[in-house]
């Protein structure tokens, strides 16, 4: 099977923009763009141009520095490594940045299939105010169809986990739409939401996936 899952806010509950924003002095704004963007006052896309453009020349060293915080859930990796051994495909589908999923990824020691992410370009050392990748104005539902092709699994075989408003198009397409801890807004259209990992990992031993 194909288990796809998005990171901010599901296997992760830091958000990597506000981690961002903690370092360059400007969380407060970066806070408010992405609640507009959750009342859907903005577009996905809209808003993370609009983070971007906030972090405008912070220092290479105060980027990674923010990718060092951005860390798993407890349990997220026993379930992707518990994914991964039953045979699975694990893919990460996220709005968020390569780098600080990498990061978090390696410190504990797990790795998944794919990642699906977006990029913000540094030049000079500097990041360059923009924001780059395949997630921006691309969504997840098409990212996962093609994933799903890619890897030769059908979509009654993809499970989709995610919390948030750019997670209802994989949701919506997936075999099976799980939510973490969802939104208002994502829940009906969930056929399961769990609270934390240990509800997952029963969820996928109940449904015969590990
Ligand atoms: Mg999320």
């Amino acid at each position: 099977m194909l288990i796809a899952f998005d990171f901010d806010g599901t296997l992760s509950d830091s958000e990597m923009t506000v981690l961002l924003g903690e370092e360059a002095g400007v969380a407060g704004e970066i806070d408010e763009i992405t609640e507009r963007a959750m009342n859907d006052e903005l577009s996905y896309a809209e808003s993370l141009y609009a983070r971007a453009e906030l972090l405008d020349g912070l220092a290479a060293d105060r980027v990674e520095a923010a990718f060092d915080r951005v860390a798993l859930r407890p349990g997220s990796a026993d379930v992707i490594d518990a994914l991964a051994s039953a045979g699975h495909h694990v893919a990460i589908l996220t709005g968020g940045f390569e780098r600080g999923v990498e990061k978090a990824l390696s410190v504990e020691g797990v790795s998944v299939d794919t990642i699906v992410a977006n990029r913000l370009p540094i030049r000079n050392r500097k990041l360059t105010g923009h924001a780059e990748g395949p997630l921006i104005e691309g969504t997840k539902d098409d990212a996962l169809e093609e994933l799903a092709s890619e890897v030769g699994v059908g979509m009654d075989d993809t499970v989709a986990v995610g919390d948030g408003a750019n997670d209802l198009p994989m949701l919506e397409v997936a075999g099976l739409a799980v939510g973490y801890e969802p939104k208002p807004a994502v829940e009906p259209h969930c056929d399961v939401v769990v609270s934390s990992m240990a509800e997952l990992r029963e969820l996928f031993e109940r449904r015969n996936v590990l």
